[in-house]
């Protein structure tokens, strides 16, 4: 039987999306070949590029004169690539929002090219809130933040306004709840948390916002270059690319976008209700930014969570030891996990209380 995964990333993928996935590795499109032995330019593939854009455009609702890029480098390229697109050459400066060590990551990068300003940050209690309150200088080149913190289980609830340009790493959170597209002039994403296989990144983009930062940009990290090239500048990664253009289709045929957050919000209050309730564990992120994708939990001092260990085990569970930097449990809630496997691990949380 499958388990009950929990993964953080790579992580959970729908079954039936495998299924397809593993046949197409076989024999693709009934051309007696595999998906992995075709040329990118053929026109079994082109379809496949353009359905997984045509889907993203659609289940986001992406308004006119947004691009929509299938890239390779994960959302750790684009921490390079944001600045060199959008950081001016000359007194290049941008406001950034750290909540956590992915933020930190792209602050470092973008420091290689210019003043970042942080204009909040998260550090001081290990990364468990989203900052509020806090100004974004007007004259930046463009503000950054990170809408799910997958380590530490935190989530932006809401967006700061600013007039600056709004980027997004959206990596763990994205199509798992309902976004306005128009708010921001750059989201990007690594495919491996709600969309597909490691290999791919997601990337919108406002096609306004480019060619302006004076900078001689090589073409590989320039955005234009992707844009123009559809996403087929040089080889793309078929296979997440594929996979990727499959978990949209599941996406859509079970409801989009609004659907998939009413069932990732019922995910959410059941587990956290349990960890609220249960007498041996407790939550470490505010409660007010808790991530529906990744909760994240401790056991109370003095609790033996050996025999917890075993019984989620034995449950079929998997994937819920928490990341270094935080310890304990973290139970990441992708989009593809079902219900029953939240109320698995219920079961296992409340047998174990009652030891
Ligand atoms: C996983 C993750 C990343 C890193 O993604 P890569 O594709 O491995 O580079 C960046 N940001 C967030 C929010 C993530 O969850």
């Amino acid at each position: 039987m499958k388990k009950h995964n929990y993964s953080a990333g790579p992580c959970i993928l729908p079954q039936e999306v495998l299924k397809e996935a593993s046949a197409s590795v076989l024999n693709f499109d009934g051309l007696d070949l595999s998906l992995l032995e075709i040329s990118h330019r053929s026109k079994n593939f082109v379809a496949v590029m353009d359905e997984a854009v045509a889907l993203v455009k659609e289940l986001m609702e992406v308004p006119e004169g947004y691009s929509v890029l299938f890239l390779q480098g994960g959302a750790s390229l684009e921490f390079v690539m944001v600045p060199f697109n959008l950081m001016k050459n000359e007194g290049g400066k941008a406001a950034y929002l750290n909540t956590g060590t992915w933020s930190s990551k792209a602050i470092k990068e973008a420091k290689r090219l210019g003043e970042v300003v942080e204009v909040a940050s998260s550090k001081d209690k290990n990364f468990s809130y989203i900052p509020k309150g806090y100004s974004i200088p007007v004259d930046i080149d463009y503000f950054h933040c990170t809408s799910n913190n997958t380590i530490y289980g935190t989530q932006m609830k809401s967006f700061p306004q600013t007039d600056a340009l709004k980027v997004c790493d959206m990596s763990s959170d994205i199509l798992s709840r309902k976004v306005n597209v128009a708010d921001f002039d750059l989201i990007y994403a690594g495919a491996q948390k709600n969309m597909g296989p490691a290999g791919a990144t997601l990337v919108i983009v406002k096609d306004e916002i480019l060619g302006k930062s004076g900078r001689d940009i090589p073409a590989y990290l320039d955005y234009a270059t992707h844009i123009d090239k559809e996403s087929m500048f040089n080889t793309p990664p078929v296979f997440s690319v594929y996979v990727s253009m499959l978990t949209l289709r599941w996406l859509k045929s079970i409801g989009g976008v609004a659907e998939m957050e009413k069932i990732n919000q019922a995910k959410a209050d059941l587990l956290y209700g349990e960890i609220d309730r249960n007498s041996k564990f407790y939550g470490t992120a505010a409660k007010e930014d808790r991530s529906n994708m990744n909760a994240c939990f401790l056991a109370h001092e003095g609790v033996d969570t050996a025999q917890f260990d075993e019984m989620w085990k034995a449950a079929g569970i998997s994937g819920i030891n928490g990341h270094r930097s935080v310890g304990g449990y973290r139970a990441s809630m992708y989009n593809a996990l079902p219900l029953e496997s939240v109320q698995a691990l219920v079961d296992v949380m409340q047998a174990f209380e009652k030891l």
